[in-house]
């Protein structure tokens, strides 16, 4: 239910963003801020046919020059304010985040903040870099694998990495100490889903948590069908067939996969539901594109720039009210709304604002 909107305070504030009481900054639908994804790159070494197809995203797809990308420093100082409005819970995504050079700075630059730091990727380049994003704090890690097998994997992201390559870099990411690690894998109908026991039966007992995605209608260019959707309450059937399930209550409200736990303690898994049982009620999620921009939805249509304030030379406190002039605006639930129109509607691309 929408609860009453309490005005930002503008007048008077300090000049670095001091905290801020993060249960007063509420959108329309009365939901806190708790969640940021930042994009650090809007480029990556696959091409995932449900992400970047490669018909689109070709040697003449024109990705945003350096000059436009946000900087680290400019990315961990829009960081700063986020926590200081009660983001707890910062993710590093793309595009694929390895590919942008030098990730650890950013690490390092993000750690200090005390949110809850992690990173999604595809894993293909994590071996080489896991130990530096260890050093620099990362605390966490989720690598999407879609597939064990190689020709199905390739299937999927259309790139030339063998499987063993994900595999070895979850592996250098628990000699680095960052087990469990979460394993995201997008299931798409006729494609790999005949590889989703095999997923769960591959990771059960080692303590990492495989996240099992319905395929979503984001951006405008994977051609996205209902019937490529693989129901997560199928998912979950198919896997207790050979695993019994029981349901395992969330670990906070708006956690994205519902949880679930294998009846002889072998461990969990996760399903993330986001066509079939949509979970808008509680997302608490903000977006920093590549370029500077926020996005309320991943879904969005439209930004909302910030990089011009940004390098305006705009103190903390004028960046922070934007965010949450921003936030308090935030009207979103497309989940809960999609239909097969607006499946067609022309959205912003995943790897440009940050899965
Ligand atoms: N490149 C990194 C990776 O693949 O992990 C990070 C960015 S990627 C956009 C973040 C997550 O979004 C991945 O787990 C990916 O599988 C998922 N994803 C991308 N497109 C999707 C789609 N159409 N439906 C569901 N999940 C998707
Ligand atoms: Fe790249 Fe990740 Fe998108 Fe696949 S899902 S194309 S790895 S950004
Ligand atoms: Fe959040 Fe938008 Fe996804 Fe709904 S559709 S859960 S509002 S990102």
């Amino acid at each position: 239910m929408a609860e009453k909107v309490i005005p930002i305070r503008v007048a008077g504030a300090p000049e670095s963003a001091a905290p801020w009481d993060g249960a007063a900054l509420r959108d329309t639908l009365g939901r806190p801020i708790r969640d940021l994804r930042i994009s650090v790159t809007d480029r990556c070494n696959f091409r995932c046919v449900y992400c970047m197809p490669r018909k689109v995203f070709d040697a003449n797809y024109r990705f945003l020059p350096h000059a436009a990308i946000l900087s680290f420093e400019e990315i961990a100082r829009v960081a700063r304010v986020f926590v200081s409005l009660g983001v707890k819970k910062i993710r590093l995504t793309g595009g694929e985040p390895l590919v942008r050079k030098d990730l650890a700075k950013l690490v390092a630059l993000l750690a200090p903040l005390g949110a809850d730091l992690t990173l999604t990727t595809n894993g293909s380049l994590l071996a080489r870099q896991i130990s530096a994003l260890r050093r620099a704090g990362l605390q966490r890690l989720t690598v999407s694998l879609d597939s064990l097998d190689d020709a199905t994997f390739r299937a999927m992201n259309d790139a030339d990495y063998p499987v063993a390559s994900v595999l070895e870099g979850i592996e250098a990411a628990v000699a680095a100490g960052l087990a469990p690690v979460k394993i995201n894998m997008v299931v798409k109908r006729g494609v790999n889903d005949h590889q989703i026991a095999d997923m769960a039966r591959r990771w059960r007992g080692t303590g990492h948590i495989v996240r099992f995605i319905e395929y979503m209608d984001v951006g405008s260019t994977n051609g996205w069908r209902m019937d490529d959707v693989v129901p997560s309450a199928e998912v979950v059937r198919r896997i207790g067939e050979q695993f019994p399930l029981e349901p395992v209550e969330p670990n906070y409200t708006g956690e994205v996969a519902e949880r679930w736990r294998y009846r002889d303690g072998a461990g969990e898994i996760g399903v993330i539901a986001s066509v079939t049982q949509a979970f808008c009620r509680d997302c608490n999620r903000m977006r920093l594109s590549t370029e500077g921009a926020l996005y309320t939805c991943l879904f969005a249509q439209t930004g909302h720039d910030l990089k011009a304030l940004l390098r305006s030379g705009a103190p903390d406190d004028a960046i922070r009210d934007r965010i949450a002039a921003v936030w308090r605006a935030r009207g979103d639930r497309y989940s809960e709304l999609r239909t097969a129109e607006t499946a067609r509607l022309r959205k912003v691309e995943m790897s440009y604002i940050g899965g």
